[in-house]
């Protein structure tokens, strides 16, 4: 049943394993790695190895980055008593784009899904409680509107609230399931504008 070479049909599987990528997308994106110019396939290797090798979390916010403390942490001109919340740190770019958001950010990696087997630990949580140690005024959970969004903002809320410190939700402009990379940059801002205490 072998039609291809042991491998393409290797990278074809090492492909298929990525997000997204399904059967068909992983053969032609295998076909089109094949027949580039053997640089730019040197050069495209070479980017996944040196992320990979590179990048880590800032130990503030938890986002990926280059530097050990990521840019947005290290503005002085950034407000750092105003910490949003998100899941990803492509959610975190999403609110960057609007370009109106002035506090800092931290980044969970993930939510609560015990449908999946998330838990509270799973996730950046304790560095968060920890991060409220420091001088703290308000806490904006903008995890996305879906089920594990949601459940994850809830118990966020009750874990701070007993430290007497502000905690807000994102306004519920954020379509339901909706993931905050995908929504323009108008409804984010909106949904920040109309945050509610928690
Ligand atoms: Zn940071």
């Amino acid at each position: 049943m072998d039609i291809y070479s042991g491998h393409i049909n290797k990278l074809i599987e090492q492909l298929s394993r990525l997000p997204g990528v399904g059967a068909k997308s992983a053969q032609r994106l295998a076909f089109h790695i094949i027949n580039m110019p053997k640089e730019e396939v040197a050069g495209l290797s070479a980017a996944i190895t040196e992320a990979k090798a590179n990048v880590h979390y800032c130990k503030e916010c938890f986002t990926l980055t280059d530097e050990d403390v990521c840019p947005i942490c290290s503005n002085v001109n950034r407000d750092h008593k105003t910490i949003m919340v998100v899941e990803q740190t492509r959610d975190m770019a999403a609110y960057e784009k609007t370009g109106k958001y002035e506090g800092v950010y931290h980044v969970l990696h993930g939510a609560i899904s015990p449908m999946l087997g998330i838990g509270p630990s799973d996730i950046k949580l304790k560095e968060l409680m920890k991060r409220l140690e420091g001088d703290v005024n308000e806490v904006i959970i903008a995890t996305n509107s879906s089920l594990e969004g949601e459940t994850t903002a809830m118990y966020i809320s009750r874990l701070i609230k007993p430290t007497g410190i502000k905690v807000t939700r994102i306004a519920s402009g954020v379509p339901v399931g909706g993931d905050l990379e995908y929504i323009d940059e108008v409804t984010l801002l909106r949904a920040l504008d109309g945050r509610t205490e928690l």
